[in-house]
């Protein structure tokens, strides 16, 4: 059997399903192929960025994204005695906060969206198998037959062990750390309504508000060491989250089962090319980052958005060429590799308990605090929204080796390194010189 269709997606997690909506709404045929047929019970990101709710806003999905998300712009930092905050509502215009939603509610609310439009089509419990001759080999579950997928384009949003990155003979440089991190959602306290990020010695541990009275956290535990935890038991969980945050007395041990408490192995990788031919890769596809500034799923959406942008154009001008998605490598490679570095500093903040790390992380949260360049520099880049990169001034600012400027920016400053349409979709403006 046979399928026919304009773009097929491989994988409909947050990345596939973004792309699939956007080009659905462009009335473009689009097959969306996930292997999963129900929802998953693994942990994946929650926490969306700026520019992940503008992207939202202009896929007309906020409104509901928000009524079923809870929403805060402040991450209070504590390290030891000490509280230091960061907070998004520097950031001028109407996306100054941040908003935590359950995975698998984000993907349900993406895919009722899709299926609004009769171009859009979804085959669940479908795994993507290889790739022949330019044709996709499809396994459908309690199906005998296989599916031949035939294409335009073949775009690859199945995750980190994508068949498609591997036929294109992309190849992936690897990042490894010497921690991981416990997971788990418990009922939280009233007062817990915004990010926290608690620090003591060796110990972190992140705790970031749900809706329906629930907190997502996050505890930090050295390589090697999770069957310790493990054999230790539930109680030992507890008092871990109950010395750094005894509020949690009463929430944290409403958990009575570690099956409920998921280990998460961060890494980090980027794939050297997002492109070949008809072939394309976004999300974990092409890079995953350390999960300590809570980017991954929001790099997917704006993966989505850039090549949903050039897809939809191509196919509404009819001059459907695979040499222009080129254009999408260009733009979302370079902010990938900022926002992956960007990470890597955030996580090796936070790698090693002897005391001159632990003071420079300190010194560093400081100065951030003090200093409005920095603080906007750190709040915008990890947004999304805008790029502004550090300097050698800052990283001495941070360092404390030169005092913090403490004039606020204006208005004008803060806006002169927001993304235009231009820097998102540089090839509508050169087009329109081709016409
Ligand atoms: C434990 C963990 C914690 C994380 N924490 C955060 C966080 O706090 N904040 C954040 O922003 N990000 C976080 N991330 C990262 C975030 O979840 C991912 O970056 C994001 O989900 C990427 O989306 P994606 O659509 O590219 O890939 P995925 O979410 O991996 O989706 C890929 C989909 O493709 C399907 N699939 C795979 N292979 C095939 C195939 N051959 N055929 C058909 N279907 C296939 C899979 O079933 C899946 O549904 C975390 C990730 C993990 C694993």
């Amino acid at each position: 059997m046979s399928m026919n269709t304009e773009i097929a997606i491989v994988g409909g997690g947050i990345g596939g399903l973004t792309l699939g909506l956007k080009l659905a709404r462009a009335n473009i045929e689009v097959l969306v192929l996930e292997k999963l047929d129900a929802p998953s019970s693994v942990y994946k990101g929650e926490l969306l960025q700026p520019k992940s709710l503008k992207i939202f806003k202009r896929l007309d999905a906020l409104d509901v994204i928000r009524e079923n998300g809870f929403s805060f712009s402040r991450i209070a930092f504590e390290e030891g005695e000490k509280e230091f905050a960061m907070d998004y509502s520097i950031l001028p215009g109407e996306y100054d906060y941040s908003l935590m939603i359950e995975h698998e509610k984000l993907k349900g609310i993406l895919l009722k969206r899709a299926l609004r439009y009769p171009s859009f089509h979804y085959l669940s419990g479908t795994l993507a198998k290889e790739y022949d001759n330019g044709e996709l080999i499809v396994k459908r579950k309690d199906v005998k037959e296989q599916l031949t997928v035939k294409a335009d384009f073949f775009i690859g949003a199945e995750g980190r062990n994508s068949i498609t990155r591997k036929v294109m003979n992309s190849k992936i440089k690897k990042i490894e750390y010497n921690h991981q991190f416990l997971t788990v959602t418990f009922p939280r306290p009233q007062s817990l309504e915004e990010g926290k990020i608690i620090s003591k010695d060796e110990r972190f541990l992140g705790l970031f508000p749900l809706p329906d009275a629930k907190v997502r956290s996050v505890y930090l535990i050295p390589e090697g060491t999770y069957k310790k935890h493990l054999q230790k038991g539930i109680h030992h969980f507890h008092k871990n989250y109950l010395e750094l945050l005894p509020e949690l007395e009463g929430y944290v041990t409403r958990l009575k089962n570690w099956k409920d408490i998921q280990l998460m192995i961060p890494t980090a990788f980027y794939a050297d090319k997002y492109v070949d031919g008809r072939l394309a890769i976004l999300g974990d596809a092409a890079h995953t980052v350390h999960p300590m500034a809570g980017e991954g799923m929001n790099m997917a959406i704006q993966d989505a958005d850039i090549l949903g942008e050039l897809l939809a154009e191509m196919y509404t001008s009819g001059r459907i060429s695979p040499d222009k998605l080129k254009w999408y490598e260009k733009v979302r490679k370079p902010r990938a590799e900022n926002m992956i570095s960007l990470s890597h500093l955030s996580a090796i903040a936070y790698s090693y308990s002897n005391r001159v790390i632990t003071g420079i992380r300190r010194k560093g949260l400081k100065q951030i605090e003090r200093d409005k360049t920095l603080q906007y520099k750190q709040m915008l880049n990890v947004s999304g929204l805008g790029y502004w990169p550090e300097s050698l001034w800052d990283r001495l600012i941070q360092a404390g080796m030169l005092p913090a400027r403490r004039p606020e920016l204006s208005a004008a400053d803060k806006s002169h390194y927001f993304y235009t349409e231009k820097d998102d979709y540089p090839w509508k403006k050169v087009e329109q010189y081709d016409k």
